[in-house]
């Protein structure tokens, strides 16, 4: 089954780096130009669908700032 996934970046910790982007298999994160983080940068952002879960940018991130959030879609979750 496909694997779908978020992330939530925490803007505390972004400096823009870039190294998520880069190194997303989906390419599915860029700088948001919207948006200024407290410490000045330009945060990373999901901008559009794909996000699978891998975990790669939260194990790449120097600054431990991506919380990666998985979902497991199965056709048969609610047979209880
Ligand atoms: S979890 Fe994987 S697919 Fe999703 S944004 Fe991070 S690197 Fe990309
Ligand atoms: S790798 Fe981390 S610090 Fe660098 S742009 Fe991505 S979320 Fe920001």
């Amino acid at each position: 089954m496909p694997l779908s996934g978020t992330i939530v970046v925490d803007e505390n910790l972004c400096k823009a780096c870039e190294l998520c982007i880069v190194n997303c298999p989906a390419q599915v994160i860029a700088l948001d130009k919207s948006r200024i983080t407290p410490r000045g940068f330009h945060p990373a952002s999901l901008y559009k669908e794909g996000c699978t879960g891998c975990g790669t940018c939260s194990v790449v991130c120097p600054e431990a700032a991506i919380t990666v959030y998985r979902e497991k879609r199965t056709e048969k979750e609610s047979n209880a």
